[in-house]
C-alpha cells in the first residue's frame, strides 16, 4: 500500500523533482511510513537519524515525514529533536507543493487531515517498480473494521471506494505500456463498493481488459468474502487463483476479543469454499501471536488451524500494542515477551513445514508462470510467479545470438523439478 502510495507522491512532485535510487544525492527525502507495528516505527526513527544526518551535510536538503506515522503521531515529531521539514499524512498528499513552498520560506510544513472522500483517482502514479512487468492498483483508501489490535482505521480515516472507471481505465493504461500483471489493492477489498458495482463486478471487469493482463488482489476480510467472489476468481483463467485470507488466530475466543467478526467455523467454512470452486488456489494468511489474554490452550488452535488449511505461506508477527487502539484502551498487554517470542517461533517453525509440505506437491507439475525479473544469486537463473503465487526459478540459457531464452515479461511453462519452503525450482519447458 505505501509503495503504491509513494508512487502517487512521486506522481504530484514530478513538475518539481524526478526520483533517485542514490538518496545521498536527493534534494528532498519523503520517507513512507507504517505504524502497524513498533517495529517498523522503531526502524523509521534509526533512517531518519541517518538521513537527518546526511542533511547537515547538504546545504538545503529536505527530509519528510509522510504516510501513517505523521498521521499518528504528528506534532509530536516535530518536536522530537529530529530536523524534519515535513509531517504528511496519507490524505494530504496534493498538498504537498503548497507545503514545500512553506518549507522554502523557512517554516515547517505539517498537514496530517484526513478525507472522507480522497482517493487520489485521478492521479496517474509514476511506476517506481523497475520490472514494469507488474504493477498495483489501490483501488479504495482506509478501513472502518476497527480490529481490537490495529491502528489503520485511526491513521488511514475513513474507508472509501475508487471509482470503478479510473481504475479499469489505469489497468488498460498499464497493459497498452506493456505490464503483464496488477494486483488491486485495498485494506479489505471485499467491501470495495462504487457505483452500485461491488468487488466481484470490479474483479470481472478488470479481468476483461485482456485474457493476458494477470490480475490478482489484497487483502480479503474473511468475514466478507462473498462465494460471488470465489466464482468470478473461479470463471476468469487470468485472475490468478491466490488467496490472502488473514486469520489472525485459531481460536474464537480470540477472534471475538480481536473484533474481527468471525469465527474459527466461519473462517474454515470460507476456505471449504474456495477448495471446492478453485482445488488449485494457493492460500496465504496473517497471523498474530500473543495478543491480550492468549492461552496455551488459543495458541494451540492457531497451530491446528494453521494445519486443517495447510496454508501455501504466511505473514506472522507477535502481537505490539499500538497506542489509541480499543485493546491498548482495554486489554492489559499480558503475554511476557518470551512466551509471545516462543509462539511465534512455533508458528513459523509449523509454517516452514507446511509451506515445503505444498511446494512438494508441485514437484513434476507443469505451470505458467509470468518471468519477473533475474534471479539475486546467479545471472542465469530467472524467477517468475505461478498463478497460486508461489516463486518458480529456473536456468534461462543464452542462445547463440547472445540473448537468453526468456525475457523478463515472458510467459512461459515451467516444470518443477525440486523445491525449498519457499521457492519451486524448475525447468523451462517451451515459451506458453
Ligand atoms: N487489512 C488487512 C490487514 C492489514 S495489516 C486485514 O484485515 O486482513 C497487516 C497485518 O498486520 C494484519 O493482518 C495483522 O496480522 C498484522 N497486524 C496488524 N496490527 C497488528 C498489531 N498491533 N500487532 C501485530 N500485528 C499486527
Ligand atoms: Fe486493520 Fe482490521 Fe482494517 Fe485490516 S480490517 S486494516 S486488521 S482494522
Amino acid at each position: 500500500m505505501n509503495f503504491a502510495d509513494s508512487e502517487i507522491l512521486a506522481s504530484i512532485l514530478k513538475d518539481k523533482y524526478n526520483t533517485t535510487d542514490n538518496y545521498a544525492e536527493a534534494d528532498l527525502i519523503l520517507v513512507n511510513t507504517c505504524s502497524i507495528r513498533d517495529h517498523a516505527e522503531q526502524r523509521v526513527f534509526n533512517r531518519l537519524k541517518e538521513f537527518t544526518a546526511l542533511k547537515k551535510r547538504r546545504l538545503g536538503m529536505k527530509v519528510g515525514l509522510v504516510g501513517c506515522m505523521a498521521e499518528r503521531l504528528k506534532e509530536e515529531l516535530l518536536q522530537s529533536g529530529l530536523d524534519i521539514d515535513l509531517v504528511v499524512g496519507p490524505d494530504a498528499y496534493r498538498n504537498l507543493p503548497h507545503l514545500l513552498e512553506e518549507v522554502e520560506s523557512g517554516q515547517k510544513g505539517i498537514d496530517v487531515l484526513l478525507s472522507t472522500d480522497e482517493t487520489y483517482q485521478d492521479i496517474e502514479p509514476v511506476r517506481l517498480g523497475s520490472n514494469h512487468v507488474s504493477a498495483f492498483i489501490s483501488i479504495m483508501r482506509g478501513c472502518q473494521n476497527f480490529c481490537a489490535y490495529c491502528v489503520v482505521p485511526y491513521t488511514r480515516g475513513k474507508e472509501r471506494s475508487r471509482d470503478a472507471r479510473t481504475i479499469v481505465n489505469e489497468a488498460g493504461n498499464l497493459f497498452r505500456q506493456g505490464y503483464k500483471e496488477v494486483t488491486l489493492l485495498g485494506q479489505n477489498v471485499n467491501s470495495y463498493h462504487a457505483g452500485g458495482g461491488n468487488f466481484a463486478a470490479l474483479m470481472a471487469r478488470v479481468a476483461s481488459v485482456d485474457p493476458s493482463l494477470r490480475v490478482r488482489f489484497s487483502t480479503s476480510h474473511p468475514k466478507d468474502l462473498s462465494d460471488e467472489l470465489i466464482e468470478t476468481i473461479a470463471s476468469y483463467p487470468n485472475i490468478c487463483k491466490a488467496v490472502h485470507l488473514p486469520v489472525q488466530s485459531g481460536s474464537s475466543a480470540m477472534l471475538a476479543k480481536m473484533k474481527r467478526k468471525y469465527d474459527r467455523k466461519w473462517y474454515l467454512d470460507r476456505i471449504a469454499a474456495i477448495r471446492a470452486r478453485i482445488p488449485d488456489c494457493g492460500i496465504s494468511t496473517d497471523i498474530i501471536a500473543g495478543f491480550c489474554g492468549e492461552t496455551e490452550e488459543d495458541h494451540r488452535q492457531t497451530l491446528s488451524l494453521m494445519r486443517e488449511v495447510g496454508y501455501d505461506a504466511a505473514f506472522m508477527f507477535k502481537y505490539s500494542e499500538r497506542p489509541g487502539t480499543f485493546a491498548s484502551k482495554n486489554y492489559p498487554d499480558d503475554i511476557p515477551e518470551e512466551v509471545k517470542l516462543r509462539r511465534l517461533n512455533e508458528i513459523i517453525q509449523l509454517q516452514q513445514e507446511l509451506s515445503l509440505e505444498s511446494n512438494r506437491k508441485d514437484v513434476g507439475k507443469n505451470f505458467e508462470i509470468l518471468v519477473e525479473g533475474v534471479s539475486k544469486k546467479n545471472d542465469a537463473q530467472y524467477f517468475g510467479r505461478n498463478s497460486q503465487n508461489k516463486v518458480v526459478v529456473f536456468d534461462n540459457p543464452c542462445l547463440s545470438d547472445g540473448k537468453r531464452q526468456v525475457a523478463v515479461g515472458d510467459y512461459v511453462t515451467a516444470k518443477v523439478e525440486s523445491c525449498t519452503p519457499a521457492t519451486l525450482l524448475g525447468r523451462l519447458a517451451d515459451k506458453a
